[in-house]
């Protein structure tokens, strides 16, 4: 789907050394749906695929999701940084 170009983003690597962010939410453009993957998941995924978290922006992962959303099936995501303990960031208390 094209999209307008934007920014890659934060690289990976210097968000999941943040102590306060936990992953990648997988945000649904088309039903607002956000998964969030943690890093211990999504890191070994990115290696997979001869991702370099260093140079791999978080605002360009939605080019490499491969599930579809848990809500309505669509492929179409917007990914941001999640962050733990943030209010009302992601519901959580965590
Ligand atoms: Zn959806």
């Amino acid at each position: 789907m094209p999209r307008p170009r934007h920014e890659p983003g934060v690289p990976v690597a210097q968000l999941a050394a943040q102590a306060h962010c936990v992953g990648v939410g997988f945000h649904c453009q088309a039903c607002a749906h956000t998964r969030r993957v943690a890093w211990a998941a999504l890191l070994p995924r990115l290696r997979a695929l001869g991702l370099d978290p260093e140079t791999t922006g978080v605002r360009d992962l939605w080019r490499h999701a491969r599930r579809p959303c848990d809500q309505c099936g669509g492929l179409d995501f917007e990914t941001r940084p999640a962050w733990r303990g943030l209010p009302g960031a992601d519901g959580t208390a965590a």
